[in-house]
């Protein structure tokens, strides 16, 4: 066996199993055995089938008997059933879509069941037990409805009682279940495979912060015999992963620091200038900071990488628009005519709108030629004939403009990078919410420069601004952004209206609704978020189901808001329809705008002052801030409603945070800190795994791992002592980088 084989070289798939495990991302091997459990049951001691009560967790040791798979009538979904039998009596057994649980065990198995007795008194059945094999000499040694006080000793330490065996349970998919995983890993195991793995950590780092090697680690992690292995493994990886983050930054902010960036040397006077004739505010002590940091850093001639974090509303454009000013005011070196260049990226088109936008306005007394580069047209500012207006152009000219470095200033979405749009002398690069933007994207820029036969400005890295409202927790920006320097705007410009959160509680809804009404009424425009856009979840089938965007929209429009115009968007609809129904939106021709939480971002619409969120335990804290900043744009008083499914205690406790928090970055931490593994979402986006986003909930760790990666790039910036290091990373690369 190899670690790359393809799983069904060894294991017997069916169809529907490699379909499933092809969903999770497991094809071989190696993808097998780092599909992680993400949580563990264990079983209690063994309890006899008469007398039990519903609500009991237990463990039976019986045999199974009448297996067989049904269509369940009301949702279609495959349901196994059978009966348990032991010496006191039966008990009924289900699976819901486990059907091929009935072909593996045949008529009179004896197994091992744990699971959580369901049903009501006199009725009860086992609701999808985990099942073990045992063979008749096992049961000897439990002895059927005798509890156990005494238990063999596991590595050296005897443990007053057994915890019962351990069952770890597996992200699964329709067709393979956490059983299918456990003994998939037992057949893997049993060939030797671990035999062949290398491990990339050095056994100076395991032996510093007490790690176990990485056989050990997936053996642990797999069939750990106690709790405390199971730990000690996913520490292990959860080091390993946020280690390897940090090394690759490192490497970058090693080789960064080797490159030529331009001198920027706009004079303080003359930004100063800028910055109180510019615009029609005063600049917060948090702007003015960022800009001095962001101008120290550009005037040193080597590639300024740093990161400004503010929420939605801190006045980034404006620091954005300093820093633009402080590069076009510069000439490129040995040149006594022409400026060096900005290019200005957003996410979406609309919102590079708002930025030209902005720009305009801002540079109306420090005139500049101002491009907008989008997929709809192109368009300069100013005009030829009004001064005081943008013009639409053709792309060539525009293009040809740009490359000529009359325009100094290009604004558009991130496909300015991947399109044909080649620059003069391009000195800085802006990004608005783009999580990563690292040096081989920037050194792209870079070749697209025109002037390559005329000076060394090829070789020259333009320096980068990246700018995000998503608030994220120290641990997680240390890691993922450990090749950037961090700004934060933590001020908000003075004289904004709080929002006023509440939370609803189900019965209080009809409350809600009058005051969402009497906004309404005052001509107001409100938001209702679902967790869902429509099909029921069939993984789900016998859960409670969250609210729907389309059961919703209905249900308010026949009775509670009659009255208004009620709209629907999500991510299935088409984008056509979807800009559809957000240009009605903000031209008022809808009142309530029922969606997913996939609203687009940079959706703004400055009359919609009200957000309704339904299911809202279902989002994490942060993503509800995110939400609640979609009505903070104007100076009506804007209101969130924060209403849960359920009244435990627990989920209101954690809601109040959003009552309670100063900021958003207070909620991100909160957010981490409070969210159990397997629950984190958002991962995705920062290419993190479940284990590395339970490292950072640990600062210690992720300071550890950082000082780590980095004093071994200072040893060895290329890591050409360590091959398998470089392997490792490079295989990561592969995978996370979006080009
Ligand atoms: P961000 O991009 O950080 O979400 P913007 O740059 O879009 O925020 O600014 C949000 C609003 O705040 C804009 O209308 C802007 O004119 C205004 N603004 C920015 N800075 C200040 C300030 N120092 N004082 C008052 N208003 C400000
Ligand atoms: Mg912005």
């Amino acid at each position: 066996m190899n670690l790359h084989d393809l799983l069904i070289k060894h294991l017997r798939l069916m169809d529907t199993q490699k379909a499933a495990l092809s969903r999770l991302g497991v094809h071989t091997v190696q993808d097998l055995l780092f599909h992680f459990p993400f949580r563990y049951d264990v079983g209690g001691s063994e309890s006899t089938i008469a007398g039990l009560e519903p609500g009991q967790e237990v463990t039976i040791i019986g045999t199974l008997e009448k297996l067989e798979t049904k269509k369940s009538w009301k949702r279609k979904i495959p349901v196994s059933e059978g009966v348990l039998r032991d010496a006191t009596g039966k008990i009924k057994v289900m699976w819901f879509n486990q059907p091929y649980i009935a072909k593996m065990y045949a008529e009179g198995a004896l197994v091992k069941a744990v699971g959580k007795v369901t049903g009501s008194s006199g009725k009860v059945y086992l609701a999808n037990p985990q099942l073990e094999r045992v063979s008749a000499t096992d049961v000897g040694l439990f002895k059927v409805g005798e509890n156990q006080d005494t238990s063999p000793t596991i590595y050296g330490r005897t443990q007053e009682k057994q915890e019962g065996k351990i069952f770890a349970q597996y992200p699964e998919s329709r067709g393979v279940t956490s059983l299918w995983f456990r003994h998939a890993i037992e057949k893997i195991f049993a060939s030797g495979i671990l035999e062949q793995i290398e491990d990339p950590l050095p056994p100076m780092l395991l032996k510093r912060y007490n790690l176990p090697t990485l056989k050990t680690s997936l053996v642990w992690i797999h069939t750990p015999q106690n709790l405390k292995d199971a730990e000690a493994a996913r520490k292990r990886f959860a080091f390993q992963e946020v280690f390897l983050i940090q090394l690759e930054r490192a490497r970058e902010r090693a080789l960064q620091a080797h490159e030529k960036s331009f001198a920027v040397d706009a004079s303080s006077e003359a930004v100063q200038e800028f910055i109180e004739g510019a615009f029609p505010f005063k600049a917060t002590n948090a702007q003015n900071k960022a800009i001095d940091a962001i101008l120290t850093d550009m005037r040193t001639g080597r590639p300024m990488s740093r990161l400004l974090e503010g929420d939605v509303g801190s006045g980034k454009t404006a620091v954005a628009a300093t820093a633009s000013y402080a590069t076009v005011r510069t000439r490129p070196q040995g040149q006594s005519f022409g400026t060096l260049q900005v290019a200005y990226m957003a996410p979406t088109e609309i919102l590079a709108k708002q930025h030209f936008e902005s720009f305009i306005q801002y540079f109306q007394n420090f005139p500049i030629n101002i491009g907008l580069i989008t997929g709809s047209g192109c368009y300069k500012f100013p005009s030829k004939i009004r001064k005081d207006e943008a013009t639409n152009i053709s792309r060539a000219q525009l293009l040809k403009w740009v490359s000529n470095g009359e325009i100094p200033v290009v604004i558009g979405t991130h496909a300015l990078i991947q399109k044909s749009v080649a620059f003069k002398h391009l000195a800085l690069v802006i990004i608005d919410e783009q999580h990563r933007f690292g040096t081989a994207q920037r050194r792209k820029l870079t070749k697209k420069s025109s002037n390559i036969s005329r000076d060394e400005s090829r070789l020259r890295l333009p320096h980068l601004l990246s700018m995000t409202a998503t608030p994220i927790p120290r641990t997680l920006a240390l890691t993922i952004y450990g090749d950037l320097d961090l700004t934060l705007l933590d001020e908000m410009p003075p004289g904004r209206k709080q929002i006023i959160t509440e939370i609803v509680q189900p019965s209080a809804r009809g409350a809600a609704y009058q005051k969402m009404r009497r906004e309404l009424k005052d001509g107001r425009q409100a938001y209702v978020i679902c967790p869902r856009i429509d099909e029921p979840d069939p993984q789900k089938a016998f859960a409670l189901q969250a609210k729907s965007v389309k059961e919703e929209a209905k249900r308010l429009k026949k009775s509670v808001f009659p009255e208004y115009e009620i709209d629907i968007l999500h991510s299935k609809m088409k984008p056509k329809e979807k800009d559809d129904v957000m240009a009605r939106f903000a031209a008022h021709e809808i009142d309530i705008l029922v969606a997913t939480s996939v609203v687009e971002v940079g959706v703004n619409v400055p009359n919609a002052t009200m957000i309704f969120i339904e299911g809202a335990e279902r989002f994490g804290l942060s993503q509800l801030h995110q939400l609640r900043g979609r009505v903070v744009r104007s100076n009506h008083q804007a209101y969130c409603f924060v209403c849960p499914e359920s009244r435990g205690e627990k989920t209101i406790a954690r809601l109040e945070a959003l009552t309670k928090a100063k900021n958003g970055f207070e909620l991100a931490e909160m957010d981490l800190l409070q969210r159990g593994p397997g629950e984190l979402s958002g991962h995705s986006q920062w290419g993190i795994s479940d284990i590395g986003m339970e490292a950072l909930k640990n600062l210690k760790l992720v300071e550890a791992a950082r000082n780590e990666a980095h004093a071994l790039i200072q040893k060895d910036e290329t890591l050409s002592s360590s091959p398998l290091l470089q392997e490792v990373l490079a295989k990561r690369a592969a995978i996370t980088h979006f080009e």
